[in-house]
């Protein structure tokens, strides 16, 4: 029996090893021939590389790729080949899926897997394969990640500590998918996943690596021996309690995605993220500075509550902290979470099914309360062009010289690389900003 694992990518996927694809690969049965197609390192042609010769292809679909994981599956189909999909998109629209592929898996593939690859040898493959409640994650299968070719990502391994989140952010596809309630691994199994991959340099996939408490600091213990220089999520409510930050930090840590989502304690509120209290960020920027940790901060516009002086004093916000790096989103309502229920219900969505169709990166697909969708477009664009603007850059500069040798080193690419991106793609529109970067690259 042959499988193609196929992972489609958006134009702007970042060039990470799929975690979902090793981790199939994992749990399929070794007389199983694996093949993996993946858009990030080539991107697939679907006439030439797509062939007949896979009894099953199997793809992993986010919101964003939804669109090309349905071109990729219609060249199988039309060759015969019967297709699965899983991923955080078929399980939140599964008979959308379903009009594209035979087979859908919804939620998590562990304990599923195994029967839909027993189910396609027997030749009887069902619609839809679901769990009854959520797989045990204390000692998962290790992803096998001898799938991937050498070339073509990021060198940095990522891995996963935890799955699942208690907090109920509104616009968040986190809970739907995972549960909310969180499942931790054995600290020690995770070591020894990191010590077999034989690298110093990790990324944690997990949504929130800092706030498990007990779990937490004896994870940051387990990481010590192993001199590791790591990179992950994290939530402000783990970073209340200076002795977990004090273990994280000793563990490798050296920068963290903090979501702080807005500056508006009202959106913050209406939104769910309660424990998000934006009097306290300041404060919290400087404690991870002082543990040698570089913040990467990510914030989102068009609450209902945000009004249009909320793009600068974010904006301002992120400049005064000091922070390496920020990135701004515009509030999307994804399927499958209470946001996107929400503005349907209101008639607020402005296409049900808005990841279907072309449209220009950032633009909002719902109407906004207290602006319209091209305030809202133009005051992202704002955020992002005073982030970036010179005097930003050099404004926090001072900081992450002195935070750690690696923004000491990579402040001044990666935040020009960044002012970049804002003209090219943010404000000037390219799409193919990633792939035109790549093709310079590969030119002679
Ligand atoms: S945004 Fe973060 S804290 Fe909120 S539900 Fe999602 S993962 Fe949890």
């Amino acid at each position: 029996m042959r499988i193609d694992l196929v992972c489609p990518a958006a134009e702007d996927s970042a060039n990470v090893r799929s975690l979902a694809m090793a981790t199939l690969a994992a749990l399929t049965p070794d007389d199983v021939e694996l093949s993996l197609l993946d858009d990030i390192v080539r991107k697939i042609d679907p006439v030439t590389d797509i062939d007949g010769r896979a009894d099953l292809a199997a793809l992993t679909v986010s919101t964003k790729t939804a669109v090309r994981a349905y071109e990729l599956a219609a060249a199988y189909r039309q060759r015969g080949v019967k297709v699965v999909m899983g991923g955080i998109h078929p399980t939140a629209m599964p008979d959308e899926a379903l009009e594209h592929a035979d087979c859908v898996v919804v939620g998590e593939a562990e304990g599923l897997w195994e029967q839909v690859v027993a189910d396609a040898r027997a030749g009887t493959l069902q619609r839809i394969y679901r769990h009854a409640t959520l797989p045990e994650y204390r000692t998962p299968p290790w992803p096998k990640r001898s799938i991937f070719p050498t070339r073509g990502y990021v060198p940095v391994h990522s891995i996963q500590a935890s799955r699942g989140c208690p907090f109920t952010c509104e616009f968040c596809s986190v809970a739907p998918f995972f549960g909310r309630k969180t499942r931790l691994r054995d600290p020690k199994d995770v070591a020894g996943e990191i010590r077999s991959l034989g690298r110093r340099w990790i990324m944690f996939a997990d949504d929130n690596i800092i706030g498990h408490g007990e779990h937490s600091r004896a994870l940051f213990r387990e990481l010590m021996p192993l001199k590791l220089t790591w990179f992950g999520q994290a939530s402000l409510q783990g970073m209340q309690d200076s002795d977990t930050l004090r273990l994280m930090a000793a563990s490798g840590c050296r920068a963290v995605f903090v979501g702080f989502e807005t500056v508006n304690r009202a959106s913050l509120e209406a939104c769910g993220k309660r424990q998000n209290h934006p009097q306290q960020y300041f404060e919290i920027v400087k404690r991870l500075h002082d543990h040698g940790i570089a913040v990467w901060a990510a914030f989102v516009f068009g609450f209902d509550e945000d009004t249009l002086e909320v793009f600068e004093t974010t904006a301002d916000f992120a400049t005064k902290s000091g922070v390496f790096m920020a990135s701004f989103s515009v509030l999307t309502p994804y399927p499958g979470t209470p946001l996107y229920a929400r503005l349907k219900e209101e008639g607020r969505l402005l296409d049900e099914r808005w990841w279907l169709r072309e449209q220009r990166d950032g633009f909002p697909v719902f109407r906004p309360k207290q602006m319209s969708p091209e305030q809202l477009f133009e005051g992202w664009q704002q955020a992002w062009k005073l982030f970036y603007s010179g005097s930003s850059i050099m404004r926090r500069l001072p900081r992450a010289l002195r935070t750690s040798w690696i923004t000491l080193g990579a402040f001044l690419p990666i935040n020009l690389f960044q002012r970049r991106l804002t003209y090219q793609k943010i404000v000037g529109g390219n799409k193919f900003f990633n792939r035109d970067r790549h093709a310079k690259r590969a030119e002679p």
